[in-house]
């Protein structure tokens, strides 16, 4: 039950994702009265409905589809699997349908009033409401948060208003398995929704603009899923562009421009994975003080603060990285700001994870950066061929490594990549976040064999020696 035009609620929250749902179950938990409003059906926003979750459902069944093919080197044989797309699609619908029906029940049991409405300010006190059913209504508030998301960017030349042109939604909806799928775009969700429609039997091309695929993360990590990906996909094009897209009976024509690349192709579907945009117009926002910086994201301060006194903004709105736990994180910051604690977003290290098969975690301080800082750190990296766990499991392809301040021997950021390295990276953020230094990591029993003894090893190797890799010392 919304609260009636007169009253004045304590909390809005504008946006039920991992921003907007964690924030109104907070600020419930403080006590406070919440209204949370969301356009979609169902809460979750992205993340849940079309996002992290729809897509690591389908990459699990992509992995499973690899490892059984893989094998066959050890002499276990399986036919090729037999896809039906039905029951796949009612699976990774069935895990929404759970998640989202768990923050509903959640979000009753906390007595948040849900209000399904699109919203828009009317002033620096008030949103406008729009219902499905197209009546409105006003809904007066002493503070209210911001945590409306972002959308997929889909810039013109992509616009041919043909369905077998797609974004990320679209493409996790899996309409069928085409022959052959374009994706435009190298970074994390093209190259996760290729390794998807790839296992599932699509020959997959990836198209990227920069000289390498995930432009930003560091080489050496991306060395080893690159290989992987060459043997999996049909072709990656980089440093190529897409200039246009045609759509014919027979397919969709992309016309590519980069140095020895086919320029014309025919593909069954194409996927646009070019970027995310923030959620920050037809908000009202100019009838407020709130005020749009870079790329039209909302500007905040370290409080979540806008430059409106009622008004506080979180997650992909409010900046990058737009990721997820970022943005439970600052719902966290944000309740404690509005009921007077002395919280600030002051986290050191947001992880980051490629859910590719390796994947790709890092986390604080990455070595790039530390380039482009001019900025002294030394780095110290375990080859996973030197790991008892990785031989076990046949994946000797992956790397642990740590970035530290040679000076005081704190780690300020690790890099992983390899099977579960998204699993593995939670003890970097740990080690970044509390300031730990090489010695007490290389002193921490880690459980044998497992893969985080590669965090371990790596810290043993920055203090001279690891067990399992020997390197003659320099005279
Ligand atoms: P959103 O999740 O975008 O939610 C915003 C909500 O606000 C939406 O429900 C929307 O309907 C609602 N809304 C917007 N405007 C209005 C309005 N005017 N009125 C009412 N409601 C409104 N992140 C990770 O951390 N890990 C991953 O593995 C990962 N995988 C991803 C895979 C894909 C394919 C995609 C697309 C994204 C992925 N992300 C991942 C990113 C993640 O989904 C976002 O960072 C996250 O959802 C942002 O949360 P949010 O609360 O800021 O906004």
């Amino acid at each position: 039950m919304a609260a009636s035009e007169n009253e004045q609620m304590e909390l809005v929250v504008v946006g039920g994702g991992p921003g907007g749902y964690p924030a109104a179950f907070a600020a419930a938990d403080h006590g406070m009265d919440v209204s949370l409003v969301d356009e979609n059906v169902r809460p979750g926003g992205v993340c849940l409905n079309r996002g992290c979750i729809p897509s690591k459902t389908l990459l699990h069944v992509a992995k499973l589809i690899t490892e059984c093919r893989e094998a066959a080197r050890w002499g276990i044989t399986f036919g090729e699997p037999k896809i039906d797309l039905d029951r796949l699609r009612e699976f990774k619908n069935g895990v929404i349908d759970k998640l989202t029906g768990g923050i509903g029940q959640l979000s009753q049991a906390r007595n948040i009033h849900w209000i399904r409405a699109r919203a828009a300010f009317l002033d620096s006190n008030t949103l406008g409401l729009t219902k499905p059913d197209g009546t409105g209504e006003a809904l007066r508030f002493r503070h209210a948060i911001l945590a409306t998301g972002s959308s997929p960017a889909m810039p013109p030349i992509f616009k041919i208003a043909d369905p077998r042109v797609m974004d990320s939604s679209g493409a996790l909806e899996m309409p069928d398995i085409p022959d052959r799928l374009l994706v435009v775009g190298g970074g994390y969700i093209g190259l996760e929704m290729g390794s998807v429609y790839a296992a599932l039997g699509s020959k997959v091309t990836v198209v990227e603009m920069m000289s390498g695929l995930l432009p930003g993360v560091d080489r050496d990590l991306v060395g080893p899923l690159k290989k992987r990906l060459d043997a999996l996909f049909q072709a990656i094009h980089v440093n190529t562009k897409v200039a246009s897209l045609a759509a014919r009976n027979d397919g969709i024509v992309a016309e590519l421009i980069g140095e020895g690349v086919e320029s014309k192709q025919r593909f069954d579907r194409v996927l646009v994975a070019i970027g995310r945009r923030p959620n920050s117009s037809n908000l009202g926002l100019e009838k407020t003080q709130v005020e749009l910086g870079d790329r039209g994201f909302v500007k905040v301060d370290k409080q979540q603060r806008t430059a409106d006194p009622n008004i506080l903004a979180i997650g992909d709105v409010a900046g990058e990285p737009m990721l997820a736990h970022k943005a439970m994180r600052e719902a966290k910051v944000a309740i404690e700001v509005l009921t007077g604690g002395p919280a600030e977003f002051d986290n050191l290290a947001v992880p980051a994870v490629v859910f590719t098969d390796p994947e790709i975690a890092w986390c604080g301080l990455t070595e790039t950066q530390a380039k482009a800082l001019d900025r002294t750190v030394k780095v110290v990296r375990f080859p996973w061929a030197a790991s008892g766990r990785a031989q076990t499991l046949g994946r000797t392809e992956g790397l642990t490594k740590v970035i530290f301040d040679p000076q005081t021997e704190r780690v300020l950021g690790v890099g992983i990549v390899g099977t579960g390295a998204g699993e593995l990276i939670a003890e970097g953020v740990l080690a970044v976040e509390t300031a730990v230094v090489i010695r007490d990591l290389a002193a921490c029993i880690h459980p044998h064999p497992t893969l985080s003894e590669t965090v371990m090893e790596s810290a043993e190797a920055a203090l001279g020696q690891a067990t399992h890799i020997f390197r003659p010392r320099r005279r």
